[in-house]
């Protein structure tokens, strides 16, 4: 066969392999054997440019009695001639290399060397490489096909390059996809679970001074839990629309971590692993913080620690959560002696939706959540784990600089206790078991307590008479809390009240509403004294005794 005809199947073969889906080092060995062919040279490398360490990485080699190179110690960016043609980005020809200051010897037979840079957009990507146990062996058509073969390839691995950023960008678009519809559900799912709250925590409220004192502990618990489940719904809203709870406090650190490692201790117990703790008892340590977040940070890191130890049937598992007060911050760390993680999983353990475990334990949401908790209350989360050896959980939070309100401050507002009564008092809600709740409170202190469960049958009600003050449910079948408002506000010549009652206290009506003069809003689920506050048109912090 003619040599051109030879060249052209080569080209031909070449541009096929190159726009195979072989992985790179295949490539690369199916390359250098049409190199070595067409060069008619002895040996071929194939090397890459690792940018980070300037270091020449051999990805394919052909040719007789390459252990030798394979094995002669790692070479680097401006050594030898294949380094300079990394560093300079030419064609570097060497026809008599015992000539060649430049030239580092590897082989004893090699007498002549050929390199081309592989280029991509202007960088130097890699390095292809030939020799010849002949001197003089390389001339113009050797150097011509070289680097037309290392111009192919270069391109070949741009595209490569190209088509996988496409992928990972369709991918963070996919995930940013499955996280608005994430947000969607968690947002309906949020607005459904406030009203059985609101009602459960007002509820329990309304028989908080019952003189049973089983009974009376009973609904402590109910309302703490129940304020519990509200703030974790609040958070969810806030996940949802991906924005910071602000409701914080400057807590004494200390016992808001002893608090959530009582509510987590007996699962631990449960599942034989031991929880060791040192929390030293300091005033000193005061963080502002909201209590439930970082209650639920606390958890999460160590539900986690508990079932990487259980998953992998650790015996003798333990979790230690450690408290490490410093001048001006104070760190936590969560460390078990779990199976730890192999790096892969470790790069991954943010990203939302990432999770080993297996379908319906785990949503992958625990540590990105984490870790915006962690950085909304300006602190910083890291971890370190190596298969084998467990893994470490450190929070560092700055102290605050802000001072505790006192007890005797606390005790002042809760000791101004007085009477409440409306002369008459409109309240719209659809749910049942609230209206219900409200009945109860509000009845013992209003002379005239009209109930509805929708705007039309209280624009009925209210068609003759106007009421001090209405409180509605923004949302309700047919007409809402809000259009209800307007619809009388015009009506009555009044200095009426207008508390409009929601679980979704941040959209842009609500937010209008609430610049009004005579009308507030309370979110749910609420505490029945702030929603005693709001009606009596009293600041949100005043005590308010129940007439019941
Ligand atoms: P989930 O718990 O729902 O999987 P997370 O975001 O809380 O979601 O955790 C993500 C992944 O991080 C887990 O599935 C697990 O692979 C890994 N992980 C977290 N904590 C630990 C730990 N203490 N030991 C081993 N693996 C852990």
């Amino acid at each position: 066969m003619p040599p051109e005809s030879h060249f052209i199947r080569s080209a031909t073969a070449l541009f096929e392999l190159t726009q195979s889906d072989l992985p790179l080092e295949e490539v690369a060995i199916g390359l250098l054997d049409l190199l070595l062919q067409e060069t008619h040279s002895d040996h071929g490398s194939f090397l890459r440019v690792n940018p980070d360490t300037a270091e020449l990485v051999i990805l394919a080699s052909a040719g007789p009695d390459w252990e030798r190179p394979l094995t002669a110690g790692r070479l680097f960016v401006g050594q030898g001639i294949t380094g300079a043609v990394a560093r300079f980005g030419k064609t570097y020809v060497s026809n008599d290399v015992s000539k060649d200051a430049a030239y580092v010897r590897v082989l004893s037979s090699v007498k002549s060397e050929a390199c081309a840079p592989i280029k991509i957009r202007g960088q130097v990507w890699g390095v292809l490489n030939v020799d010849s146990n002949e001197t003089g062996h390389y001339h113009d058509q050797h150097i011509s096909k070289i680097e037309m073969m290392a111009a192919m390839v270069a391109s070949a691995i741009d595209f490569r390059e190209r088509i996988q950023k496409e992928k990972e960008l369709t991918k963070s678009l996919v995930e940013s996809d499955k996280l608005s519809a994430m947000g969607q559900l968690v947002a309906g799912l949020a607005h459904e679970l406030n009203n059985p709250l609101a009602a459960i925590q007002g509820t329990a409220e309304l028989f908080k001074d019952n003189s049973d004192p089983e009974f009376g502990d009973a609904l402590k618990l109910i309302r703490k839990q129940a304020r519990r489940a509200g703030n974790l719904v609040k958070q969810l809203l806030a996940f949802a629309r991906m924005e910071a709870f602000e409701d914080r406090s400057v807590e004494n650190i200390g016992p808001v971590l002893e608090d959530a490692l009582e509510l987590i201790r007996p699962q631990l117990a449960c599942e034989g692993v031991s929880l060791e703790t040192w929390i030293p008892d300091s005033d000193s340590l005061q963080v502002e913080l909201n209590v439930t977040q970082i209650q639920q940070v606390i958890i999460n890191l160590v539900t986690n620690a508990q079932q990487a130890i259980c998953s992998a049937g650790i015996e003798d598992g333990y979790v230690s959560v450690v408290m490490e007060p410093g001048e001006d911050r104070v760190a936590l760390r969560v460390s078990d002696n779990g199976p730890g993680m192999e790096k892969k999983t470790l790069d991954s353990i943010f990203t939302p939706f990432f999770t080993t475990k297996e379908k319906g334990k785990g949503t992958g949401l625990g540590l990105s959540i984490t870790r915006d908790i962690i950085r909304d209350h300006g602190g910083e989360l890291s971890v370190q784990s190596q298969p084998g050896e467990g893994t470490s959980f450190s929070i560092v939070f700055p102290l605050s600089q802000k001072k505790t309100r006192s007890a005797a401050e606390a005790g002042a507002d809760r000791s101004e206790k007085r009477e409440v009564h409306f002369p008459n008092l409109l309240i719209i809600d659809d749910e049942q078991s609230i209206r219900w709740m409200l009945n109860r409170l509000f009845e013992p202190v209003t002379n005239r307590l009209v109930i509805v469960s929708s705007a039309e049958e209280a624009l009925a009600h209210a068609e003759d008479t106007s009421f001090d003050v209405v409180i509605s449910d923004f949302h309700l079948p047919g007409m809402d809390g809000i259009e209800f408002v307007e619809t009388i506000d015009e009506k009555w010549d009044t200095d009426s009240r207008f508390i409009l009652i929601t679980g979704d206290a941040s959209s842009a009506r609500v937010d209008k509403f609430r610049d009004r003069e005579n009308c507030r809003v309370v979110e749910k689920p609420f505490e029945l004294k702030d929603l005693l506050n709001c009606a009596t048109g009293r600041s949100k912090d005043s005590g308010v005794s129940l007439a019941s």
